[in-house]
């Protein structure tokens, strides 16, 4: 007797399978809640289409003290739509919907950050305490998409936070330069290289700003951040 299905068996009924739970419950956009021509899209054409790709490059940071960061490109106006998104990614565990719309603006992304010449792109980690909570690191899947797509490496352990820091939301520019000042270690030589640091939400950019002056006190040529979006700049 057969204690297992051969593999040519249980194909077509996992296929069977899936396509009984599409039809009880279709597929729909996690954005406008429309019906979706495939349920690996995660979001329908028109919200695609609804989110033009913008990729401007900010220099002007409101941190406190030495500026380390090069440079910070937002890919997204901060705008509902972007925010709903955002919300997803963060809380609902949704990652694959940022890699969605970056699969769709891939040649633009690629053409955006290929001139620079980059040699490494690592996320900004998260307190490990947070990284529990929320149960992973939303940024580091799209820190990953761009190395493949950029063909550099990614190091999702490039940067190591070694203490606790509180939340940022309360605190001024003055006292989030000294709740993040020092709290990360470089884990590899970075020396001559030039870096992407990868965020969801640009906000102050003291944590990127921190992370950067890390990675330039340890030798790095230069370090740029590339985020989502920016609540400091709205619509286009
Ligand atoms: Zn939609």
């Amino acid at each position: 007797m057969m204690s297992r299905l051969p593999q040519t068996l249980l194909r077509p009924i996992q296929a069977l399978g899936t396509g009984f739970i599409d039809l009880v419950y279709p597929p729909q956009c996690e954005i406008c809640g429309g019906k979706l021509s495939a349920p690996a899209h995660l979001i329908c054409d028109g919200c695609l289409q609804a989110v033009p790709l913008r990729g401007y490059e900010i220099h002007d940071f409101s941190v406190h003290g030495e500026v380390g960061l090069d440079g910070a490109w937002c890919l997204l106006d901060f705008e509902p739509t972007i925010q709903t998104l955002i919300h997803l990614l963060k809380y609902s565990r949704r990652p694959n919907v940022v890699l969605r719309i970056c699969n769709f603006w891939r040649a633009e992304i690629v053409a955006l950050l290929e001139k620079e010449s980059f040699d490494l792109v690592a996320p900004i980690p998260l307190h490990t305490r947070k990284a529990r909570e929320r149960g992973y690191n939303q940024v580091t899947k799209l820190a990953r998409w761009l190395g493949e797509n950029l063909g550099i490496v990614s190091d999702a352990k490039l940067l190591k936070r070694n203490r606790y820091t509180a939340t940022q939301t309360q605190l001024n520019a003055a006292e989030r330069f000294a709740n993040v000042d020092g709290v990360f270690d470089v884990t590899r030589d970075v020396t001559g290289k030039h870096i992407l640091l990868v965020d969801d939400v640009l906000t102050t950019g003291s944590t990127a700003n921190s992370c950067a002056l890390t990675l330039k006190n340890s030798g790095a040529a230069g370090v740029k951040l590339l985020t989502l979006a920016t609540p400091s700049r709205g619509g286009a």
